[in-house]
């Protein structure tokens, strides 16, 4: 039975550090260049060059490791990892073994119910290899990857589905994003992740055998592969046979995990110090000052903004994974009060019109001020909650203030109870059979009421008042 397992996951992500040279040279790291322009012979791995360690990958990776609450080691070293590659010029890529810069650190993700805690394993220093162009022509490579710096985040194996996986990406990503040493595009490669999965019985303490499927560069094709590749050890463990430790792929044609090759063991890559360069020390003084410089983290801006503007956990959530649109949330804030209206309007139709209208830019095109005049219209209702959504959207394309708007369409909400009567007052002579049907008990018929109201007024009646003033009326005419 399928349901008696339950999966264990862990990721190994890499992600590219945006220092402007290479790890061990002074070659550029710049993406996109035409192949092989940006290359020397120290990252082409020519006989008799001598690599340099870059400071600013160092300094990187430990703002990674704080803020991913790891130990930060003060004493390092590097190490060759060697296998044979075209794309690796060497012959073997400089890593770190057996001493990572930083370990023993946790991420804190959001569950629907609560959130986990991620024990991050390590997270060590390393370098990209080049990059193989397949072609009809034939296979190219371009060493112009070749030396850009790389840190890998190795995660425990605590993630138990692959939702939970996802999460955990998407929080490594923000974190990455954050203190800025990544851009973190999947798409050109920046982020990429190893996947471990095995699955066990359901309250066995002891892990199963697992299969690591590589190199996945976009999240959905994650979850997918997870969903499949544990299913597929359910269904062999099921028919009495074993899991083979290997290294797979995510096939996106035909939705499968394939076997690539036997998982290679630490020993079949002969790992030994670089006697090239020396060991790193840090210093308990350059730890703290990194520490110092570490901006607001996610997790730390969610609990704030929960607490400074009273707004939900998941209202948080997206205005953190936004951060252009939580500054505007929070600029929108120094001008008004109501934060539940705030979040609510831009997540609503704010969001909506982002996305059908803006969606490069991610922002809105009008300043938190007009945002929060606008607001204020609809609080003391000058306009009504559905002529707010015609003020909005008009708010994208004139350069107008939201007043000048409402002022210029006419949209100011009828308030006045004089003209609220009489307007009622020919509602209701005009749709006797609907003032007969609520008189008969049928109590609906008072919206259909009100539906008048507001199509007479074109949306303007205030419906507060107009609704207190109609049930009046209805109830005048029962007794
Ligand atoms: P390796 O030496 O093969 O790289 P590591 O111990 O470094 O193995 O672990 C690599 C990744 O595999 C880590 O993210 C870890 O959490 C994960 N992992 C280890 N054991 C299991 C398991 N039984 N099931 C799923 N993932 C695992
Ligand atoms: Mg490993
Ligand atoms: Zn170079």
């Amino acid at each position: 039975m399928i349901n008696q397992y339950e999966m264990v996951i862990g990721l190994e992500i890499h992600a590219e550090l945006k220092t402007q040279s290479k790890i061990y040279c002074s070659c550029s790291t710049q993406f996109g260049s035409d192949p092989n322009t940006q290359c020397c012979p120290i990252c082409l791995g020519l006989p008799g060059t001598l690599p340099i360690l870059n400071e600013k990958v160092v300094e990187y990776a430990i703002r990674a490791g704080l803020a991913m609450n790891c130990s930060i080691a003060t004493k390092t070293k590097q190490d060759r990892k060697n296998y044979f590659y075209p794309d690796l010029p060497k012959g073997y890529q400089i890593s770190q073994y057996d001493q990572p810069l930083c370990y023993e650190g946790y991420v804190e993700i959001p569950l629907k119910k609560g959130t986990k805690k991620i024990g991050i394993q390590q997270i060590h220093i390393e370098e990209d290899a080049g990059k193989l162009i397949h072609t009809k022509e034939g296979t190219f490579i371009d060493y112009n990857r070749s030396g850009v710096p790389l840190i890998e985040i190795v995660s425990k194996p605590d993630l138990s589905s692959p939702q939970e996986a996802k999460q955990y990406l998407e929080r490594i990503r923000m974190i990455l994003l954050y203190i800025g040493v990544s851009d973190c595009k999947m798409n050109e490669g920046s982020l990429r992740c190893d996947i471990n999965v095995s699955v066990r019985k359901k309250g066995d303490i002891h892990y199963g055998e697992r299969t690591e499927i590589k190199n996945m560069n976009s999240f959905s094709y994650a979850v997918k592969a997870i969903e499949y590749e544990a299913k597929r050890q359910m269904q062999v463990l099921e028919e009495g046979k074993t899991i083979i430790k290997e290294t797979r792929r995510w096939d996106e044609k035909s939705q499968c995990t394939v076997p690539m090759r036997k998982k290679e063991e630490a020993e079949d890559y002969r790992y030994f110090p670089d006697p090239d360069l020396p060991y790193i020390y840090i210093s308990e003084e350059q730890i703290e000052r990194i520490k110092e410089s570490l901006p607001e983290l996610p997790n730390e801006k969610k609990q704030r903004l929960m607490s400074t503007y009273d707004i939900n956990g998941d209202d948080a959530e997206l205005l953190i994974a936004n951060p252009k649109i939580g500054q505007f949330f929070e600029e929108t804030m120094m001008y008004f009060s109501n934060s539940l209206m705030a979040v609510n309007w831009i997540m609503g139709e704010g969001f909506r019109l982002l996305a059908e209208k803006d969606k490069e830019t991610e922002i809105f095109p009008f300043t938190a001020m007009q945002f929060a005049e606008f607001l204020q219209l609809i609080e003391d209702e000058t306009i009504s909650n559905s002529i707010g959504k015609k003020v909005f959207e008009k708010m994208w394309n004139a350069e107008e203030s939201p007043s000048h708007i409402v002022e210029r369409y006419g949209w100011k909400q009828i308030s006045n109870p004089q003209e609220l009567e009489s307007i009622i007052h020919e509602v209701l002579s005009q749709n006797q059979k609907s003032v007969e049907d609520y008189l008969s008990g049928k109590k609906v018929a008072s919206k259909a009421l009100m539906g008048q109201v507001m199509k007479k007024t074109k949306g303007k009646a205030n419906p507060r008042k107009a609704n207190e003033i109609l049930k009046k009326r209805l109830k005048e005419k029962i007794s």
